[in-house]
């Protein structure tokens, strides 16, 4: 491919000493599970997110079912109660509420920002509702004043999944005065797989809260359920942050920012640049505080499209062909009606954002996509 849509080996190129150091430093510390390494890493997750406590896990699908089972241990939630999740998300999102024995209730995306669109929340909201799992998809925080009003009404308590949105801010202060994802809600998981803006060199995931309550019990469950040695004061599991995977992520963190505005500026070039009837752009605030994590147009001719792009030497990538209600496990909501979800999941077309596209190829992808014809 002339423009690769993500080469793990190129983001990482620019860190190879670096990261190369920090494994060597773990190496030789003897320190193979927990230690200085995540508590480094936890207080400057902690310190980037303007949040009290960040707890390092294994994965992000991890720390989303961390902090509804620990929701549950506190008594916070029930088998059974009913959670707000957007349609048009990454099946985890998902997974992490039914695998906790709590009942999804879907909502459908605004086509604009194929977010969750706030202004359905009310009707969403049944006597069985306890929370709502806000998703920041493709880099795009979605919380507003509507979420705030909906969730203090009714007593919900609000989930971050900000897998993709490290960094990202949101249109408007939070009940607490913040903006930055993973501090607007009462709880927030991250992930740092591979792939994301933020990520390690295998799997790793973070929760982030205000609630000390929630951060010690999110760190009891998943290391057996255990407060202190051979002390298991919940039924817990195994889903502890490598500190390898800690060392790796304390090289790049510092350099987020950058990352961040790189992806911004291509987001900015493609946004000036496509011009093509057959295509619709994401939509770009003013000021930007989406972090790009993928920069998705919709397309009615999408495979077409990919065929195309494909040809003409631009990598690109689908997030999501089949919607979690759409996916054989979750059969028993297949008959939903979500046409939104459906219409986007039949359009959508992520295209190259990462480090790994510079500006000139922005610029050159753009003019491809403008020369596609019906
Ligand atoms: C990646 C992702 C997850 C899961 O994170 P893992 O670290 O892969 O388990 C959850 N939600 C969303 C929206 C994601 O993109």
């Amino acid at each position: 491919m002339r423009y690769p849509f993500l080469d793990l080996a190129t983001v990482s190129a620019p860190f190879a000493d670096a990261l190369k150091e920090a494994a060597c430093r773990v190496v030789d510390s003897g320190r193979y599970v927990g230690g200085a390494e995540n508590e480094a890493f936890e207080a400057e997750l902690a310190a980037a997110t303007g949040v009290p406590y960040a707890v390092g896990v294994s994965n992000g699908l991890d720390a989303l079912k961390l902090i509804f089972k620990a929701y549950m241990a506190m008594g916070r939630l029930q088998p059974g109660d009913a959670v707000i999740v957007p349609a048009n998300t990454y099946i985890a999102s998902v997974l992490a509420v039914t695998d906790c024995g709590l009942e999804p209730v879907f909502v459908e995306p605004d086509p604009a920002t194929l977010n969750l669109d706030t202004s359905l929340l009310e009707a969403a909201v049944t006597p069985r509702t306890r929370a709502i799992l806000t998703v920041h998809l493709y880099g795009r925080a979605c919380y507003d004043a509507a979420m705030a009003d909906v969730a203090a009404r009714h007593g919900l308590i609000i989930v971050e999944d900000n897998a993709q949105a490290i960094g990202a801010d949101a249109p408007c202060a939070s009940t607490r005065g913040t903006t930055r994802t993973g501090s607007l809600g009462d709880a927030a998981a991250f992930s740092f797989y591979p792939t994301k803006n933020l990520g390690a060199l295998g799997d790793a995931g973070a929760v982030t809260t205000y609630d000390s309550e929630l951060a010690r019990t999110v760190r009891a469950l998943a290391n057996y359920g255990s407060d202190r040695r051979y002390h298991n004061i919940y039924e817990g599991y195994n889903c502890r942050l490598a500190p390898i995977q800690a060392a790796f992520l304390r090289v790049k963190l510092p350099t987020l920012e950058a990352e961040t505005r790189h992806r911004t500026v291509v987001a900015a070039i493609y946004d000036s640049a496509i011009d093509n009837p057959l295509i619709r752009k994401p939509l770009v605030d003013t000021p930007d505080r989406a972090v790009w994590h993928q920069y998705v147009v919709l397309c009615g001719q999408r495979d077409r499209l990919q065929d195309y792009l494909t040809a003409q030497g631009v990598g690109t990538d689908i997030h999501y062909a089949v919607p979690p209600h759409r996916q054989p496990c979750y059969s028993r909501y297949a008959s939903l009606p979500l046409p939104v979800t459906d219409m986007i999941a039949g359009s959508c077309l992520s295209l190259p954002v990462s480090s790994c596209t510079s500006e000139q190829d922005a610029r050159e992808i753009a003019a491809i996509i403008n020369d596609f014809r019906q």
